[in-house]
C-alpha cells in the first residue's frame, strides 16, 4: 500500500545523501573519534564540520559551542538541570504550559527536588501571554525555558521579546529554547534575533536526519556543568564515545536544510498547507484550526472537525495508508487530550477532535486532495 506520509513534526525521512554518509561510517570509518586511529581518519574535523552545520542553519557564531547529545529530549533535559542548580535555594524558575513533554517533566522532576517553578500562560491563539511576563520576571529569576515553535499547533512565539522582557528584570537569568520544531523550517538567527538567548535544543531527526541525535548550542561564554560524566569526551560536557556516523549524519541534513530553507523550499510547503486548509474549511464549514490567526510553522495544522474523534478518524485513514497524528508524538501515546490545546481555552471535547498535520517537501496537493477526500468519505458513513 502506498503510504502518504503527514506527520513530520513526529519525524522525518532521513536525505538519501544522509543514509550514504552513515553507510560510510558504519562499514568503513568506524573508529573511535578520540583514538589515535580516529584522529589520524580526521573524525575530529568530521565533528568540527558538523558543528559548523549547526551553527550555519541556525545563524550562530562560531565560537559558540555545539554539543552533541542523543537528542532534544537529553538536551532539554540538561538545560534544565542546570536550572535546578542555579535556582533551589536561590530564585525560582519559568517555563511555559504548552512546552514539549521533555521540557515540562523536566521542570515537573525539578519541582520535587525544591525547585521554584511558576508555568507561563498563552492566550487563546497560542502565543506567550507577554503581559503575564512581564508582571511575573524578577530579579530572583535564574532560568528560563521558552519554546520557539510549537509542535503541535505550528505557532511561533515572540521569544525574542520574552527574552527582552527577561533581560530587563533579570540579566543574569540563563535563557534557554527547545527550537527543535523551528530548525528547519524556518530561518533563525541565534546570533542576531535570538541574541538575548544563551541555549537552543536541537534534534537531527526533526530535519531529515537520522534519529537518536541531537544537541545542545551554548553561546561564547556560559559555563554548564556536564550532562554525563566518564571519559571526558565533548571538552568534559558530555561522555560517551562520540557517535560519529549519526554526528555525520546529521551534518548532512543541517547543510541540505539551510541550502533549501535558502531555496524557498518552505514556500512550496505553505503552498500545500495553505492548500490543505483551504479544502478543510470548504468541507467541514465548522472546523477549527488552532494558532490560525497568528505567526505558524508552513508546514503544520492543527485541527478538529467538532463531533469527531481524533482517534477514531486517525485510525480509519491508517487504515488506508494515510498517515496523521492525534497531537504530539509522545501524547498520542496516552489518552490525555492537548494540554496545549487546554492551555488555548479548548474544552475537553475540542481537544479531543484535534488531529495534527504537518508536511514536507514531498508533500503534494495530490496527497492533500487524496487526504480530504477519504475525510469526507469516512465522515459520510
Ligand atoms: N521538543 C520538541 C518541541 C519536539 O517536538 C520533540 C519531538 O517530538 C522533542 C523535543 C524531542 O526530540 P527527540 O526525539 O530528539 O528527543
Amino acid at each position: 500500500m502506498a503510504v502518504i506520509y503527514l506527520d513530520n513534526n513526529a519525524t522525518t525521512k532521513p536525505f538519501p545523501e544522509v543514509v550514504d554518509v552513515m553507510t560510510q561510517f558504519m562499514t568503513s570509518r568506524y573508529w573511535n573519534a578520540t583514538s589515535a586511529y580516529g584522529q589520524l581518519d580526521g573524525l575530529e574535523e568530521v565533528v568540527e564540520t558538523a558543528k559548523a552545520a549547526i551553527r550555519a542553519l541556525i545563524g550562530a557564531a562560531p565560537d559558540d559551542d555545539v554539543v552533541f547529545t542523543s537528542g532534544a529530549t537529553e538536551s532539554n533535559a540538561w538545560a534544565v538541570a542546570e536550572g535546578a542548580r542555579r535556582s533551589i535555594g536561590n530564585g525560582w524558575v519559568l517555563t511555559s504550559q504548552i512546552e514539549h513533554p521533555s521540557v515540562r517533566e523536566a521542570f515537573e522532576s525539578i519541582q520535587e527536588q525544591g525547585a521554584d517553578v511558576r508555568w507561563l500562560s498563552v492566550t487563546r491563539d497560542g502565543i506567550f501571554d507577554l503581559d503575564e511576563l512581564a508582571e511575573l520576571v524578577d530579579s530572583n529569576l535564574r532560568f528560563a525555558s521558552l519554546m520557539l515553535a510549537h509542535n503541535e499547533t505550528g505557532v511561533i512565539q515572540p521569544l525574542n521579546e520574552a527574552a527582552s522582557l527577561i533581560r530587563e528584570c533579570a540579566p543574569q537569568c540563563l535563557i534557554h529554547t527547545d527550537a527543535t520544531q523551528a530548525i528547519g523550517k524556518v530561518p533563525i538567527s541565534f546570533a542576531e534575533e535570538l541574541g538575548g538567548v544563551d541555549l537552543v535544543s536541537f534534534s537531527g531527526h526533526k530535519f531529515h536526519g537520522p534519529k537518536g541525535i541531537g544537541g545542545l548550542v551554548i553561546r561564547n561564554g556560559v559555563q554548564l556543568l556536564p550532562i554525563i560524566r566518564g571519559g571526558g569526551q565533548q571538552n568534559n560536557l558530555r561522555s560517551g564515545t562520540m557517535n560519529i556516523p549519526a554526528i555525520a549524519g546529521n551534518s548532512i541534513a543541517a547543510a541540505r536544510s539551510a541550502f533549501l530553507l535558502h531555496n524557498s523550499d518552505q514556500q512550496k510547503v505553505q503552498m500545500v498547507r495553505d492548500h490543505f486548509e483551504e479544502k478543510l474549511r470548504d468541507h467541514f464549514n465548522e472546523v477549527i484550526i488552532l494558532g490560525a490567526n497568528v505567526p505558524r510553522l508552513p508546514n503544520t495544522t492543527f485541527f478538529g472537525i467538532p463531533g469527531t474523534d481524533a482517534d477514531d478518524l486517525v485510525n480509519a485513514l491508517a487504515v488506508e495508508g494515510i498517515i496523521l497524528s492525534k497531537g504530539s508524538s509522545c501524547s498520542a501515546l496516552s489518552m490525555i487530550p492537548s494540554k496545549t490545546a487546554l492551555a488555548m481555552g479548548c474544552s475537553y471535547e475540542q481537544a479531543d477532535s484535534l488531529i495534527r498535520f504537518s508536511a514536507s517537501s514531498e508533500t503534494t496537493i495530490n496527497h492533500v486532495e487524496t487526504t480530504i477526500n477519504l475525510l469526507s468519505k469516512i465522515l459520510i458513513r
